[in-house]
């Protein structure tokens, strides 16, 4: 039986997008099942590569990508924005833990 389905559902393919367990072996936290079915079908493991590494271009693609700029984050932290920038970069901070990083940076060097 493969890791992460039922037995009714075998025919379904191991690499489905929506298999926790395939999910899981790209994000390298796959189960003790998971590994051990791997090890037995050594076919697949091209294919974890092959997401992990789409995976990887992603990640650096979005990174940050709707994080305002280093500019404006020493901006905000000097308090030269508008009210209204600076409740929109505080709301911000406020969930992004990158933004909130690199503006403990900012605090701490000046
Ligand atoms: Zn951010």
């Amino acid at each position: 039986m493969k890791p992460g389905r039922q037995k009714s559902d075998s025919c379904t393919s191991f690499l489905e997008s929506g298999n926790p367990a395939f999910m899981a072996a790209i994000d390298g936290e796959a189960d003790e099942t998971t590994l051990e079915y791997l090890r037995t079908h050594p076919e697949y493991a091209h294919e974890i590569e092959r997401m992990r590494e789409l995976q990887t271009r992603l990640r650096i693609r979005l990174f940050r990508l709707f994080c305002p700029s280093s500019d404006m984050l020493r901006d905000y932290q000097l308090g030269l924005l508008t009210e209204e920038q600076h409740q929109a970069i505080a709301e911000h901070v406020a969930l992004c833990p990158h933004c909130a990083a690199e503006l403990g940076l900012l605090t701490t060097c000046s």
